[in-house]
């Protein structure tokens, strides 16, 4: 591993700018990097689903090791602000002028795929089979893996089932393996518009029935795999108008499918209550951000990279955690997923910072993994 080379590869990484559904630019460089490195190159163009404007970049990486290969997978977008990242190095971290989100979510991932691939090529080293797997839009609903056609994948450039995501904020060593299905939530109430000052007693409103049945939910932490949230309550009538519409907005995450649907008819059952006792109307759409991760293998992948960080003497924890990534997108193609950390702190905000030690462990990690 070359250390400067990493850190300056990173350097010219964050300073190209590669917002979610607008990822293009850095998706020619990195195509164009991986061709240099060797790399057999497939080209997904599901972003005409949604609007974007770069592929999903698959690479392959033919191994001369038996043994199962191995999928190393990163996003490409970015949260904003982030265009003109002023970046300050200072001893051990890499951080921001307080203007701009550092882009180390997710292309310390990234670094650490290239130098692992530098590494290999320039030192001749014998590896298994390695797929490179780069997502845009992930901070946008995970678009990218979301509208991967797989039927068009050629069968040669299938990335290997167990993939190691190098995207998970704090340090090297955390290693997270499952995480929840979230579900969105729109109820919607209608009721009846009157005077307010006139005759109050002909109307419905529509907000007050919303509020019987949100006091009837239970919200908030649920158990101990099961989150609820309630986000917005949106009805604007003037005060003189009994309001007759009301929408409320909610998620429901768990790591249990059972769990979470109990808890939706819960909450159907108090809106239906809810409307009974006003007379009012109700309705609710249900929509499936995305489904659980959990380990397909009984965690003996996650506990073979443990092993690996045990090894060069960092201190291993396998995790569960509470927020979605591709991971769960792509749990549904049967990858078996696991998520490290790669010493990104404070991910999503302008004090985002990377610690270069961690960089630096994760990857090392992830070189002697793929060349034993
Ligand atoms: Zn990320």
């Amino acid at each position: 591993m070359n250390k400067k080379r990493m850190i300056e590869n990173f350097l010219e990484m964050i300073k190209i700018h590669s917002p979610s559904n607008n990822e293009r630019v850095y998706a020619e460089y990195l195509i164009k990097l991986l061709k240099e490195l060797g790399g057999e190159i497939y080209l997904d163009e599901g972003y005409k689903n949604y609007g974007g404007n770069a592929p999903v970049i698959f690479a392959k990486f033919k191994g001369n090791l038996s043994g199962e290969g191995v999928t190393l997978a990163a996003h490409m977008d970015v949260i904003e602000p982030a265009l003109g990242v002023n970046p300050i190095i200072e001893n051990n971290i890499i951080k921001t002028d307080g203007t701009t989100t550092l882009g180390g979510d997710d292309k310390a991932g990234i670094t650490s795929i290239i130098e692992t691939l530098r590494t290999i090529k320039e030192n001749n080293l014998n590896h298994r089979d390695i797929f490179v797997l780069l997502t845009p839009c992930e901070e946008a609903g995970m678009l990218g893996a979301k509208n991967i056609d797989w039927t068009s994948v050629p069968s040669n450039m299938k990335p290997a089932t167990n993939m190691l995501v190098i995207d998970n904020a704090g340090r090297a060593g955390l290693i997270a393996h499952t995480a929840p299905s979230k579900y969105g939530i729109t109820f919607t109430f209608n009721g009846k518009k009157a005077h307010a000052g006139i005759e109050p007693e002909k109307g419905i409103n529509a907000v007050c029935m919303a509020a019987e049945a949100i006091s009837n939910m239970k919200i908030g932490r649920i158990d101990e795999f099961t989150t609820s949230n309630i986000g917005s309550i949106k009805s604007t009538f003037p005060t003189n108008v009994v309001a007759n519409h009301c929408v409320v907005t909610a998620e429901l995450r768990g790591h249990f499918e059972e769990k979470i649907l109990e808890m939706l008819n819960s909450y159907e059952k108090s809106c239906k209550n809810a409307a009974i006792l006003f007379g009012g109307e109700y309705s609710i759409e249900k929509r499936h951000d995305y489904p659980a991760l959990k380990p397909k293998d009984d965690l003996k992948f996650a506990k073979e990279f443990a092993k690996i960080y045990e090894d060069i003497d960092v201190q291993s924890e396998l995790k569960i955690i509470g927020g979605g990534s591709d991971s769960n997108i792509l749990a549904k193609e049967g990858f078996n997923s696991i998520i490290i950390g790669v010493g990104m702190y404070d991910v999503h905000t302008v004090n985002e910072y990377l610690v270069i030690d961690d960089l630096f462990k994760t990857t090392e990690a992830i070189l002697k993994y793929i060349t034993q």
